[in-house]
Order: C-alpha cells, then structure tokens, then sequence
C-alpha cells in the first residue's frame, strides 16, 4: 500500500522495455497523473493497461497553477504521479516548480530512480564519470555558445550537453572550432534501434557528420571529456606577481586575472597562491 505522496516517475526515454516496476505500481495506484503532455502520455498508459485514472497537465506553463491542485490531492489522501514525455521528470523537464511548492507546503515528494538520457548516455560515453556537469541544452545564441565552450577549455570534469538534431552540426562546428583536441562522445537514440555512440575528437566531428545525413537524425546527448592538465613550472617572475597581487586583491580574482596574461591554468595559480599566502603570511 502507498502512502499518500507526490511521486516522481521516470519514463521511458525510447524503449518501452525501460519502466521499473516500482514505477508501473505507481502509475496504477495512482488517484492523479500530472503529465508534461496529456496525449503523449496516453500512449504509455494504454501500453500499461492504465485506464480511468485522472489525467491533467503539467508543464512549464502551468506548474505553479497545477501545484495547488497536486498539494490538494495529496492532503486529501491521494497518490500523485508526475510523469513527462520522457525520462526523468525535472531534469531539463518540468516538475522543480511543483517540488519546489509541494516541500514548502510540507507535502511528501517520493522521487523514483529510472531512465535519464543523461546518465544513459554517460554510462556509454567512454569518458571519465567521476567528475561530471550537466548542462542542460547547449546555448542557442552563438556568442553564448562560445563562451560556455571556452570556459571548457581548461576544466578537469566531463561536461554533458543536450541538443536537438536541428541544431548538432552547427554546435559541433563550433565544439570543434573553440575545442578541437577534446574527446567527444555523440551519444544519438539511446535505447532505440538505432543507438549509436560516436566518440572522437571534436575537430573530427563536423566532417563525420556531413559524411551521411544520417547521422544528424534523432536524439542526442553530447559528452565533452577534458584534456590533461599540464602542471609546467611556474615562472618565477609569474609567481612574483601573484605574490603582490595576493597582497591587496582576493586570492581568485588575482588568479583569474593573472591566467588571462600569462599561460598558467587558473587552478596552478591558485595552489600557488595558497601555498604563498601560507609561506609568506600573506
Ligand atoms: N527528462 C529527460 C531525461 O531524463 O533525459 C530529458 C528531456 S529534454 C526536454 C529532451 C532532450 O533529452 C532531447 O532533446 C535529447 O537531447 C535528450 N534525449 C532524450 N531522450 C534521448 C534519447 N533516447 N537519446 C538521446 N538523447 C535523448
């Protein structure tokens, strides 16, 4: 027997196959499903063999107006789902707003684990999991674009991107452009028939794509991996400036602002300027 609760219900990201049987009691205990899209839904209820159960609509237009709604049903005793098109709900879908309502109103959100485009695409990557950030969809204007991409340049994790088939050649160009030695990892249609993975440097991505149109088609995940870190020697007249910078400035500014003119990774400077301010009583 559930208790009386909103429950967050991963779906499905392709394979129908990919439902937990924790989430399919929970769709049929359910006395409400709050549905990204109510049509779209329906289809995997019917596959379920869920019928009758209230359906309504939850999405980034409606949330706030919807929460009240989720919050009633369950202080009235009820069981809520809430369900998106695909995947885990709230991540890059909506749902962080009715959470967000329901923990403000003391109302028990049950989150279920199971199918995240994210954590499936990982998982195939081929790239280091240990460290990793996810980032929703890639920016869409160009200048912004670029500038998420630069600050790639010298971090040490695996950063994870979505992106529409419309717009995967232009962003790859502009991946290989800003980032061309990074390792990358196109993971397209994940758990449908045509899943593919695609790993490579950035550079080589745009010709491999235009290669066969195919290749755009569907949906992807885009994992970045990061380049080794190299821990040159620090000059000594580099390490000079950041000691009177260190004096007067806070610790990160001086290193952000000493990485710009000279070629030393902001996190070298910043161990340095650690050990100096230790060393030396700064
Ligand atoms: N909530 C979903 C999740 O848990 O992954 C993500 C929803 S987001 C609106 C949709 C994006 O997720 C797609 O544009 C694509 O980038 C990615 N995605 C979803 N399903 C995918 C799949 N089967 N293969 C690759 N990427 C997928």
């Amino acid at each position: 027997m559930l208790k009386s609760a909103l429950y967050i219900v991963p779906t499905p990201i392709g394979n129908l196959e990919d439902i937990t049987l924790r989430a399919i009691n929970v769709l049929k205990s359910a006395t409400l499903i709050a549905a990204e899209d109510t049509r779209h839904s329906k289809i995997l209820l019917d596959h379920l063999g869920i019928a009758g159960v209230k359906l309504i609509s939850c999405h980034d237009h409606n949330e706030d107006e919807r929460a009240s709604i989720i919050i009633d049903e369950v202080k009235a005793g009820g069981i809520v789902a809430l369900i998106s098109d695909a995947g885990s709900p709230l991540i890059n879908d909506p749902g962080y707003r009715v959470v967000s309502h329901c923990a403000k109103e003391g109302v028990d959100v049950v989150p279920l684990p199971g199918p995240c485009a994210l954590i499936t695409a990982l998982e195939g990557a081929a790239l280091p999991t240990d460290k990793f950030m996810f980032q929703g969809f890639f920016p869409v204007k160009e200048k912004e674009l670029e500038e998420t991409l630069r600050k790639l340049s010298c971090v040490d994790y695996t950063a994870v991107f979505y992106e529409t088939p419309r717009r995967i050649l232009a962003t790859m160009e502009m991946v290989a452009k800003i980032l061309p030695e990074h390792p990358v990892s196109l993971c397209r249609e994940l758990t449908k028939t045509f899943e593919s993975f695609y790993r490579m440097k950035a550079k080589e991505v745009p010709e491999f794509l235009k290669a066969d149109s195919d290749r755009t088609r569907g949906e992807f995940v885009v994992a970045i991996g990061s380049l080794p870190q190299e821990g040159g020697e620090i000059d000594e007249n580099v390490e000079e400036a950041l000691k009177l910078l260190i004096k007067d400035t806070k610790v990160k500014l001086a290193c952000q602002a000493l990485s710009l003119v000279c070629d030393v990774k902001r996190n070298d400077l910043y161990s340095l300027a650690l050990r100096l301010k230790e060393d030396h009583d700064l």
